[in-house]
């Protein structure tokens, strides 16, 4: 026989017990809706392959709704609790659109130092037609070894420099020809077409990887891409003695950290643009693109 005292003590200690469960249950799910936040916010920072400026990776975002019933011998509690979860079944990113407004677009006749060929700005047809006459072998034994021959002295020097204070470079990729790159483009269009996309659509998610033909600097001569062209090169003796002293050889790193918007491409350590000393080392020393520094002087 259990006497009325007991009773009363046993029934407190089994509600002391069920509060117990009811806490550590909300707990678990606070921590797993956190972990489910993490996860979602890693897979939007993505990028696909660490060079294309793809906004989204191409998951799409669902709100779902989740109720769960909390159940102890004293009492019963209904928490609800949102929560963000990704479908991975269709991936696809969304597709940007390149206004020109907001962007700076060069007026005609710029100095051939200063010629803007991005997304907004097409080679302009006078430095088309001059711009084979002006081209020579670079460093043969490399991919598309041709630059203008008129940056030809400062890039042997900086890359002279460079490596006799231990940086290991070499030049990769430089000139290549608008039949080239037309060709690279449409291999990316394709392989987006192949995706499920609309040619439209392809064209555009296309050109954030691989410029138009036309759009890339590549086209100009007046770039350098070095070593293996990829992120292996950030953060490198090389890269940062680049960083440091380009703008003394007339050299600007062409797509910095933070300026994606005003560039249109992702930073890229390895791609060097010859611009002038003067104008390098405004931009170097400032922190600002080539586009900012055209459209500060009107050039
Ligand atoms: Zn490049």
């Amino acid at each position: 026989m259990i006497s009325k005292r007991e009773r009363e003590r046993r029934r407190r200690a089994s509600r002391r017990h069920a509060a117990k469960v009811e806490r550590h249950a909300i707990l678990l799910i606070l921590l797993a809706v956190t972990i489910a936040v993490i996860c979602v916010s890693c897979a939007l920072t993505r990028r696909d392959d660490g060079k294309s400026p793809v906004p989204s990776d191409g998951t799409t975002s669902s709100t779902t709704t989740t109720t769960t019933s909390i159940t102890s011998t004293t009492s019963t509690t209904t928490t609800t609790v949102t929560t963000t979860t990704t479908t991975t079944a269709t991936v696809r990113p969304t597709v940007p659109t390149s206004p020109v407004e907001g962007h700076y677009v060069q007026p005609a006749g710029a100095a051939w130092n200063l010629v803007l060929v991005n997304d907004w700005n097409n080679m302009p047809s006078d430095v088309l037609d001059t711009l084979e006459d002006n081209l020579v072998v670079y460093n043969a034994g490399v991919q598309n070894g041709k630059v203008d021959a008129r940056i030809v002295d400062a890039l042997d020097a900086m890359i002279r420099d460079c490596n006799a204070a231990g940086g290991g470079v070499w030049a990769q990729s430089c000139y290549r020809d608008y039949d080239t790159q037309e060709v690279l483009y449409e291999r990316e269009v394709q392989s987006f077409i192949n995706k499920g996309y609309s040619r439209e659509e392809a064209e555009i998610v296309a050109a954030q990887c691989v410029k138009r033909p036309g759009q890339s600097e590549h086209n100009t001569g007046l770039v350098v891409d070095f070593n293996y062209c990829n992120e292996s090169f950030t953060g490198t003796k090389g890269h940062r003695w680049l960083e440091a002293h380009c703008a003394e050889y007339g050299f600007i790193l062409r797509f910095p950290e933070g300026k994606e918007d005003v560039t249109g491409v992702v930073f890229e350590s390895w791609h060097y643009r010859y611009v002038g000393v003067e104008a390098a080392t405004e931009i170097m020393r400032d922190g600002i693109t080539l586009e900012e520094y055209c459209e500060k002087y009107g050039y």
